[in-house]
């Protein structure tokens, strides 16, 4: 129900009420005080009436009882006047209506009239003694028509007022709930933006009131809201700012990281040197107190480049298809020496043999020897470290590095991937810088992966990182049948084959080891990496085929296929490129440069082996042609 609905009908109930609640307390006193005057008047006439007609009952005048009923019936109202002797006899009589007396009943109030006319009687006593009686009828039919004309008045006085009622209250719904729509129209203004919105406000009541305080809170609000806009212009030109600053900051650091990298190569190199070319027993001290603060410092400075290069969002990743198992193993031997030193147990589980992980092989290196070295560093006397490798689910693998250690508090595990960060360390007097741990998370996010911490003050602590599996599946580890049927074949070759790979990645050259590794009867693998070292096996060896990597240290894969085109036949020997650049405009260059082909990493070792058996078996045919 509306509210201009409820305002009318509620108007008009209570209008309603009391105007009935009016009607019948007039009209109840009107008839009251009518009823009063007719008795009064009845009354009064019957009894002078009595009193007149006395003397002339006693003496039976029926002359003067004739005019005295005469002159009773000339008072307005009188229908009849009669007078009786002792045994009702009538002496004298007139009426206007009837004159039977046997129908008269006295009446005592206008109620019980039924005819319109009101009877009374009087005994004519004297001294005690009847002698007769007198009758009166009084018409009231005025009295009655004057009551329901009242009644009649009342009723329409009422109708017309409940009309005016219904029209005003009406009136004043619209009113209100007009005002009441603006008020909504504007709160909806200001919800919709239009902070600030008024409302036109005229006259003094209540409405106009709560309008003029709407107005001023929505002239509030505009203020509140001119000012959160401009502290929000303010952080953000305080933000740019801020990050402006750090971008100088990080470049900063970058450059002078790289302008100190200079200095201090030749700082350690010539300590090398001088430790090669034999120094006395005290400058062997010296030497090598200079070697291992230049090797300390190169390592802190290799740490800030690797920051400020995360920080300013450039640094590049490697990535490519890395074998735990001997990553693993290179990490554990370049840790052996700190190891020793602290003399810490370190034990390796390898859960599942043989994963293949998708990263850059350097910096998963860079990470677990971190995560080794803080192990080994924040350990007790005596102490032990397991790494523990395993398949998590079917996308990613989990390394975990636990230790016996000092262990971290949980307030400290908040702190602890936040760069320069050193908790309580400095207690302990190791070395360090505080932005290892900062360092080996982002580059394992960078990987698609995730590092997390589990720890125990005076217990140990279980660092979890979980990095992306590669694509690629060694035959021999996959408990899958699938990947048996998939076993890559090769042809049975009349002659013994021999292929030259220039890679420099370690991890890459273990992957190709490996896959070649079922047929190293029949295949010889020569491996180099660098140009150079690459050019000279070429020569010595003049391979059957050579898998050749483009982003070499020392030179490009174009400059080497462009040295042993100068010399040799590469319709004899051919060269496959072996590389992550596998932009359409790449493998055009590469053919045009002379690559027999261009293998994409990462690898795909049913088409690697199928493509360099298809070479392998050329060359065979070729040496049998030449033969015969
Ligand atoms: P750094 O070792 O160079 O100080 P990190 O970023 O690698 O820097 O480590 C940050 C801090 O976290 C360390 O200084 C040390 O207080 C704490 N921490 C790291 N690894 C461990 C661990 N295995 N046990 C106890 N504390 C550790």
């Amino acid at each position: 129900m509306s509210f201009r609905l409820k305002t009318v009908l509620g108007i008009a109930l209570i209008e309603a009420i009391l105007l009935a609640f009016l009607i019948f307390s007039v009209l109840g006193y009107l008839k009251d005080s009518n009823e009063e005057q007719l008795l009064n008047r009845v009354n009064t006439t019957v009894t002078l009436f009595a009193t007149a007609v006395k003397d002339a009952v006693i003496a039976t005048d029926l002359a003067t009882l004739e005019s005295i009923v005469d002159s009773v019936m000339d008072n307005p109202g009188i229908v009849f006047a009669r007078v009786l002797d002792v045994t009702d006899l009538v002496l004298a009589e007139k009426s206007l209506v009837f004159s039977s007396v046997d129908n008269f009943v006295e009446n005592t109030s206008s109620e019980d009239v039924i005819d319109n006319i009101f009877r009374t009687s009087r005994n004519i006593v004297i001294d005690g003694e009847k002698f007769g009686t007198v009758q009166l009828g009084f018409d009231i039919r005025h009295l009655k028509q004057m009551l329901e004309e009242a009644q009649e008045k009342s009723i329409s006085i009422a109708m017309v007022e409940m009309i005016l009622v219904g029209l005003f209250s009406t009136f004043l719904g619209v009113y209100l709930t007009r005002q009441l729509k603006r008020l909504r129209d504007a709160s909806n203004a200001i919800a919709s933006g239009q902070h600030g919105y008024q409302i036109e406000a005229s006259g003094n009541d209540e409405i106009t009131a709560t309008i003029r305080a709407f107005n001023k809170m929505s002239s509030e609000v505009e203020r509140d809201v001119n000012l959160l806009k401009e502290a929000k212009y303010e952080i953000s030109v305080a933000k740019d700012e801020a990050e402006k600053a750090n971008k100088a900051k990080s470049e900063f650091l970058s450059n002078m990281s790289h302008e100190l990298r200079t200095p201090l190569n030749a700082i350690i190199g010539f300590a090398q040197l001088l430790e090669i070319d034999g120094v006395n027993d005290d400058q062997k001290d010296s030497v090598n107190e200079i070697k291992k603060a230049g090797e300390h410092l190169l390592s802190l400075i290799n740490q800030v480049l690797d920051l400020s290069k995360i920080e300013a969002g450039r640094f590049e990743l490697s990535m490519d298809t890395v074998d735990l198992d001997s990553l693993v193993d290179e990490c554990l031997s370049l840790i052996s020496p700190l190891q020793s030193k602290h003399n810490i147990e370190v034990t390796k589980h390898v859960n599942t043999p043989n994963l293949l992980l998708n990263g850059d092989y350097l910096r998963i290196k860079q990470v677990l020897i971190n995560l080794l070295s803080n192990a080994i560093k924040y350990n007790k006397p005596s102490g032990e470290v397991i790494i523990q490798t395993s398949k998590l689910d079917s996308r990613y693998c989990r390394i975990l590095i636990q230790d016996t250690g000092i262990g971290i508090s949980q307030n400290e595990i908040r702190q602890l991937f936040k760069p320069f960060q050193r908790l309580n360390a400095d207690n302990y007097e190791t070395e360090g810088t505080g932005i290892g741990l900062f360092i080996s998370k982002s580059l394992v996010e960078l990987m698609n992966g995730s590092i997390s911490v589990e720890s125990e003050v005076g217990q140990g602590s279980k660092f979890i990182i979980d990095i992306p599996l590669s694509d690629i599946k060694l035959t021999s580890n996959d408990d899958n049948q699938d990947a048996e049927s998939r076993q890559p074949v090769m042809s049975d070759m009349a002659t013994r084959k021999s292929i030259l790979y220039i890679e420099d990645n370690p991890s890459n050259q273990r992957l190709v080891k490996k896959i070649l590794a079922p047929w190293d009867k029949r295949i010889d693998l020569f491996v180099a990496d660098n140009g150079i070292d690459g050019f000279e096996l070429f020569q010595r060896y003049q391979p059957d085929l050579v898998l050749l990597d483009i982003n070499l240290p020392d030179m490009s894969g174009i400059d080497i296929i462009n040295l042993i085109k100068d010399k040799y036949d590469i319709e004899k020997t051919p060269v496959i490129a072996v590389t992550a650049n596998a932009m359409a405009t790449d493998l055009e260059r590469y053919e045009q440069e002379g690559f027999a082909h261009c293998i994409t990493k990462p690898i795909d070792i049913q088409d690697f082996c199928a493509v360099i058996d298809r070479y392998l078996l050329a060359s065979d045919k070729l040496t049998a042609e030449r033969n015969d």
